[in-house]
């Protein structure tokens, strides 16, 4: 039986397109060979990529001026070649810490150079997103994440920034409709809403780079990328496939405005669930709670831990424990999470309270 997966990443992904990346390990589209054989420079892989960047442009509606990339190293190398590549002698990288995963991309930017926090909500254990701050003019470049995973809170509005504004979507892009030239840089870590691990997706303005005037590694080089559209080295071919499977199907259902829709449905779902609910509380402040990361507690985790357990697994629910540092509940409900899964959830929710 399929379980119900709520992990926070890598995360569950439609059948169908789990089912479609089965047929092209064996046989890759009629090609006699396996995804995982195929040369990257063979033309069939060259329209896979060709494909995927098709997809994400038309899904996300990537103005022109803008190179989409597949890259190895996962958000946390994005970390790293932001501020390698961004980031000027004698500037700054101004970030917003709205989380574990803000906080690190921040420390990896100030041991590359200077970079200043513009506001943080870790004092309240990231509970909500600091509202009170502006962008300083005169920085490199503004640094947000707009879903913080392991809290559970979602920037509803971003910041007008009048300089290039980098975010890390690794959690929830394709779940909602977004402006893209609003911002200057997008990345996000494939295995959330995107793909299975490997790849990181980085969508980038070209005039914003080539301004540091530090020497970049080749491989941290984001130029150089763009110049070996994403094959600087071998490229994750097989997560770069699935990727684009998946945008496909994304595609296919209406894309990214009926993607927002149904989170949105399902996410109100689970958090009424949780406010009617009188053993159950929400961990995030209500205006900035996340569609895709549903954090909550028990008021009584010592009467009930063990049964609500016992519970989802009979339920076929799996990785719903919250991230060590929140403790409780973490449903983390992608765009390939169903309503009817979120409804097993509440089911047990609700047998859970019946039962005291
Ligand atoms: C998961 C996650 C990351 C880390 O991604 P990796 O690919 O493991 O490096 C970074 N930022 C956010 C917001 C995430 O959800």
């Amino acid at each position: 039986m399929r379980k119900i997966n709520f992990s926070a990443g890598p995360s569950t992904l439609p059948y169908e397109v789990v089912k479609q990346m089965a047929d092209a390990v064996l046989d890759f589209e009629g090609t006699g060979t396996s995804i995982s054989e195929i040369s990257h420079r063979s033309k069939e892989f060259m329209n896979v990529l060709s494909e995927a960047k098709s997809l994400v442009k038309e899904l996300l509606n990537v103005p022109d001026g803008y190179s989409i990339l597949f890259l190895q190293g996962g958000a946390s190398m994005e970390f790293l070649r932001i501020p390698m590549n961004l980031l000027t002698k004698d500037g700054y990288g101004a970030y917003l810490d709205t989380g574990t995963w803000a906080n690190k991309a921040f420390k990896e930017a100030k041991g590359i150079g200077n970079a200043v926090c513009v506001a943080s909500s870790k004092e309240d254990n990231y509970t909500y997103i600091p509202a009170d701050y502006t962008v300083p003019a005169d920085a490199d470049y503004f640094h947000c994440t707009s879903n913080n995973t392991i809290f559970g809170t979602q920037i509803k509005h971003f910041p007008k920034s009048p300089v290039p504004m980098v975010c890390d979507m690794s959690s929830d892009i394709f779940s909602r409709t977004i402006d893209v030239s609003q911002f200057d840089l997008i990345y996000a870590g494939a295995q959330k809403n995107v793909g299975p691990a490997g790849a990181v997706l980085v969508i980038i303005k070209d005039e914003i780079l080539g301004k540091s005037g530090r020497y970049i590694p080749s491989m941290l080089d984001y130029q150089i990328a763009i110049k070996n559209d994403s094959m600087y080295n071998t490229p994750c071919t097989m997560a770069i496939y699935m990727a684009m499977l998946n945008l496909r199907y994304l595609k296919n259902r209406g894309g990214v405005a009926a993607a927002e829709k149904y989170n949105e449905e399902k996410a109100a779902m689970l958090y009424d669930e949780i406010e009617r609910n009188p053993l159950f509380k929400a961990v995030a402040k209500k205006e900035d709670r996340s569609n895709m990361n549903v954090t909550f507690v028990l008021n009584d985790p010592e009467k009930y831990t063990d049964r609500f357990a016992e519970l989802c697994s009979k339920a076929g629910i799996r990785d719903i424990k919250g991230h060590r540092s929140v403790g409780g509940y973490r449903a983390s409900i992608y765009n390939a999470m169903t309503k009817e899964n979120i409804q097993v959830l509440i089911d047990v929710m609700q047998q859970l309270a019946q039962e005291k």
